[in-house]
């Protein structure tokens, strides 16, 4: 699932390409045919994103939502529009360029007051300027879920998935199965911080890197596929700082990867 580099990473390309513009809307699968039709000839203000929500604001109250999930997926390029292929929820183009969506969670139109309600459901988050983490801080602070959980809780923080959830962890030097409630705050400030880096630098070139160039086993060369991560899909393999085989368990429906010895229990 794509994690909220990605998604700012769309809002920005989508606004990019289509504010300010005059939209043909269609739906060629049918499911979001009355959507499409609110749409259709409007002109696209604005593209926002919240963890892993996406927003286009229209005029006259109309917000498209979008949440890709596992499956869903956009194709973007100039036009004219290739053959429509497989189950295409919704399309819209201008003269040109076009924009195609296949496979999302969730695609409606929203009025103000439905997106305010669903937006205020969102942690804040990482990537915007306006996120106020603090309220995030103290429902951590009294929580007894692990923090491996939180962190992936979307109303908790928004835009954290199991690739930077598993290497901030490992960079805060944080177990995580640790309760929230059991993290000390500013090792939670500093996490904050820390995802705001890691994150901003993910949009920029979309491939996740969370390894320092020192800790990597090739510190002069750019990092290598297998250089990227400390911890996420390296179960098994030892870890860059400590040589302890790194620990893979499912948790919570996901894998969940850590160093033992980086990472230890605080009790
Ligand atoms: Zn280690």
């Amino acid at each position: 699932m794509p994690e909220g580099n990605e998604i700012h990473r769309y809002a920005e390309r989508h606004a990019a390409m289509f504010a300010g513009r005059r939209l043909t809307v269609d739906a060629p699968n049918g499911r979001f045919e009355p959507g499409a039709k609110l749409l259709n000839g409007r002109k696209l203000l604005s593209v926002d994103a919240y963890g892993k929500h996406l927003f286009y604001t229209f005029g006259t109250n109309l917000n498209l939502h979008i949440h890709l999930g596992l499956y869903g997926k956009f194709r973007d390029g100039a036009m004219p529009f290739p053959e429509p292929k497989g189950a295409l929820r919704l399309r819209f183009s201008t003269p040109d360029h076009w924009l195609e969506l296949r496979g999302p969670t969730a695609c409606d139109v929203l009025d103000h007051e439905a997106r305010s309600t669903l937006v205020n459901r969102i942690g804040p988050d990482p990537l915007r300027k306006d996120a106020r983490p603090k309220t995030a801080f103290t429902y951590i602070a009294k929580s007894r879920t692990p923090i491996a959980a939180l962190l992936m809780d979307q109303s908790v923080i928004g835009g954290i998935g199991n690739i930077y959830r598993a290497e901030l962890l490992f960079r805060a030097g944080l177990n995580p199965l640790e309760p929230g409630k059991q993290v000390p705050q500013p090792k939670l400030q500093s996490l904050w911080k820390d995802a705001k880096t890691l994150m901003q630098a993910g949009m920029i070139d979309r491939r996740i890197v969370t390894t320092r160039p020192a800790d990597r086993p090739h510190p002069k060369a750019k990092a290598r596929r297998g250089e990227i991560h400390y911890v996420y899909h390296r179960a098994g393999l030892p870890c860059f700082l400590c040589q302890t085989e790194i620990h893979m368990k499912e948790f919570v429906g996901r894998k969940l990867y850590w160093c033992p010895t980086c990472q230890p229990p605080a009790f």
